[in-house]
């Protein structure tokens, strides 16, 4: 079964390696299924490319005098149909509080943007088993406070796994994707996509997917062509 393909390039590449991934690609029709989240100085070179186009954040306001953001009307004007939200690093690193991800998901809902919610727990948290709790109240925080019938596709990226090379078994993977679209359809009656995201590659790949149905976010394994496609030719 194809699953959804999304890359999420982080702040990894710098100006000459994105144009050699985009000429790498440029005439792969499979990529015409696979988002491709760059930094936001570089979607410009993804716009003649055949990848769907995704962002990795967008900003709580409409625009405007935002000095440094880049807002959900920008994103539409440069054909970004996806964005990531509450990814694990900006929750961290930029205090991207749950109130602030509602915020950035109903601008995204206001230009018709899909959002990526990541949601995962730390290492701590895993150790002391409350992995659950954690992302329990991740959803709650958010679902409670979003419009129920508008698309949003959740991205299940366990922290300690995120960079690492550490990966989760099957069956905690198995685990807690079943758990998290159980959640949501028992509480708020919807049904979602869930990807799993942690130090995904083209040698975990095949393990991978004898459990992960839904799809991938990758970061590291993303920003190499040969690494990702060999990924993508397995996912679609
Ligand atoms: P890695 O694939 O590099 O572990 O990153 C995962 C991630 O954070 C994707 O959003």
């Amino acid at each position: 079964m194809k699953k959804i393909v999304v890359g999420n390039q982080k702040a990894v590449l710098e100006k000459d390696s994105v144009l050699n991934f985009v000429k790498f690609f440029e005439n792969n029709d499979l990529v015409s299924e696979v988002v491709i989240c760059p930094s936001f100085v570089f979607i410009p070179y993804f716009e003649k490319s055949k990848f769907v186009l995704g962002s990795q954040d967008v900003s709580i306001k409409n625009g405007g005098a935002t000095t440094g953001d880049v807002s959900s009307k920008q994103l539409k004007s440069m054909n970004i149909s996806y964005s990531i939200v509450g990814h694990s690093e900006r929750r961290e690193m930029f205090n991207d509080l749950s109130t602030v991800i509602v915020e950035k998901i109903s601008r995204l809902y206001e230009e018709g943007i899909t959002p990526i919610l990541c949601v995962g727990e730390n290492k701590e948290e895993k150790e002391n088993n409350t992995t659950k709790d954690v992302i329990a109240k991740e959803l709650i925080d958010v679902f409670d406070n979003i419009s129920k019938d508008r698309e949003i596709i959740v991205a299940y990226e366990p922290i300690w796994a995120i960079g690492t090379g550490l990966v989760p078994t099957l069956d905690e993977i198995d685990d807690i994707v079943s758990f998290i679209k159980d959640f949501i359809s028992d509480k708020y009656k919807k049904n979602v996509k869930v990807l799993y995201g942690g130090s995904v590659n083209s040698k975990n790949i095949d393990e991978l997917n004898k459990t992960v149905s839904d799809g991938y976010l990758i970061g590291g394994a993303s920003c190499k062509e040969e690494e990702f496609l060999h990924i993508i030719e397995k996912c679609l």
